[in-house]
């Protein structure tokens, strides 16, 4: 298709960028493979909107992959930046803000009586599966198709969004012996799991889950599946993993869990609770984590881990995030999901609104989307078209069509209404797309 909207200065950064870095970007979704064009190049964010380097406004309907939950630069993260950076960067030493955040995590999230800090959600899944596998002295490990738990080498199989998008079904460098020991099982099939147990009895350390996946689009899990999978892993013997990067301080103070109440024995994070920094984590049960060093033989460690910047950051972030901000992102969520879903209605388009609280996206299917395999067989085509001109008229979507959509308490009146009047064109753009 064409696109109607060009960015010259955008695609000389971006011209730029690609002699310099591989696809031009830091991390490949970034690079609009999947719907085409000139990736955006921002330069500021303020409140629900993003500026890029053409100095065009767009409401952000990414809001950084989903950390940015209080908008862009608000000015009391901002000020706790300011005032820790002027302390100084990194020490390499423990410092009061670490224990501030660790306390701040274990008592939003009652399952997490430990915790430890680390920069990437990549890093948080990766030690919580070394960790877990050190515990339990057991190598498998079971994972869920469209699930995506970061680059961790073991868990880049049947892997969602990203993947999905350049169609990879295993990266090259990741390694049969890497890989062999990862299960890889249709989401929201609880007898698929029993059926793995069975067949591999006294051999899975855990199951790692999304709590609620969000990288093949948005897919709830369905009633009882989390329970069920707490419940066959203590059967079994294994781990219940819940990878809340994604859900952990957004879909509720206690994230999913503050949804669905199933208890995991390890957690992961990132994402909100880093504020816009690098900052991640995993935690759970003490017992479990008394085994990592320097207290136990399983050895983790990170030069950056509880850097005293992103630590400012993202404890500022979540004692902003009382009750009253997520009944504001709820409902600024809600109104945007039903503004979606009556354009395209209007338009004749078949399409399904797939919310977990916050988070949101489209299919562009009305079948029921469960799993991966159901979520593959939407009309993805359609979601180009519909990219393309909501971009145009200033309104900035994840560059996928699996992948969630973020609001924040940011997106007021005003960002809501600029949405609307971009729908309708949009979503005619869908309804006339061919693939
Ligand atoms: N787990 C989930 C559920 C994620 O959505 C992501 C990233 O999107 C990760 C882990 C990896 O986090 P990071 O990109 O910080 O390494």
């Amino acid at each position: 298709m064409s696109f109607p909207y060009d960015a010259p200065v955008s695609q000389t950064l971006f011209d730029r960028a690609s002699l310099v870095t591989p696809g031009g970007v830091n991390s490949p979704v970034r690079a609009f493979r999947a719907v085409g064009g000139t990736p955006r190049f921002m330069v500021s964010g303020t409140g629900p909107y993003l500026t890029d380097a053409d100095g065009r406004e767009y409401v952000d309907l990414v809001c950084s992959w989903g950390p940015m939950i209080l908008g862009h630069s608000h000015p009391e993260v901002i000020a706790a930046v300011q005032e820790a950076v002027a302390r100084g960067t990194s020490f390499g030493t423990p410092g009061e803000g670490e224990v501030a955040l660790a306390e701040e995590i274990a008592a939003r999230i009652e399952p997490v009586e430990q915790v430890r800090l680390v920069s990437s959600g990549t890093e948080a899944t990766m030690s919580a599966i070394r960790l877990a596998r050190g515990f339990t002295g057991r190598a498998k490990v079971v994972k869920f198709a469209g699930c995506y738990h970061g680059h961790v080498d073991a868990l880049l199989a049947a892997a969602g969004s990203g993947v999905a998008t350049f169609g990879l079904p295993d990266t090259p460098g990741v390694t049969g012996a890497q890989a062999g020991d990862t299960i890889v099982l249709p989401y929201n099939d609880l007898e698929a799991v029993r059926a793995a147990f069975a067949a591999h009895p006294g051999e899975i350390a855990c199951v790692i889950t999304e709590a609620s996946p969000g990288n093949m689009g948005v897919v709830p899990p369905l009633d009882g599946f989390n329970a069920g999978l707490k419940e066959l892993c203590a059967e079994g013997g294994a781990l219940y993993i819940s990878d809340e990067v994604m859900t952990g301080f957004r879909t509720s103070k206690a994230g999913w869990f503050g949804v669905d109440g199933v208890r995991p024995d390890l957690m992961t994070f990132g994402k909100v609770m880093g504020g816009g920094f690098p900052a991640a984590a995993f935690g759970g049960r003490a017992d479990v984590m008394a085994h990592l060093a320097p207290v136990g033989p399983v050895y983790q460690a990170g030069t950056l881990s509880g850097n005293p910047i992103a630590t400012a950051a993202g404890l500022a972030q979540l004692r902003l995030l009382d009750d009253a901000a997520y009944a504001k992102v709820d409902a600024v969520s809600a109104e945007i999901r039903s503004l979606v879903s009556e354009a395209f209605t209007k338009e004749g388009v078949a399409h399904t609104v797939s919310a977990a609280s916050n988070m949101f996206s489209v299919f562009f299917t009305d079948q029921p989307v469960r799993n991966y395999e159901d979520a593959k067989k939407q009309e993805a085509f359609r979601f180009t078209a519909f990219f393309h001109s909501m971009l145009s008229q200033g309104v900035y979507l994840p560059p996928s069509a699996f992948e969630s959509w973020f609001v924040s308490t940011a997106h007021d009146t005003q960002a809501v209404e600029r949405i609307a009047a971009a729908l309708p064109a949009a979503a005619r753009a869908a309804s006339e797309a061919t693939s």
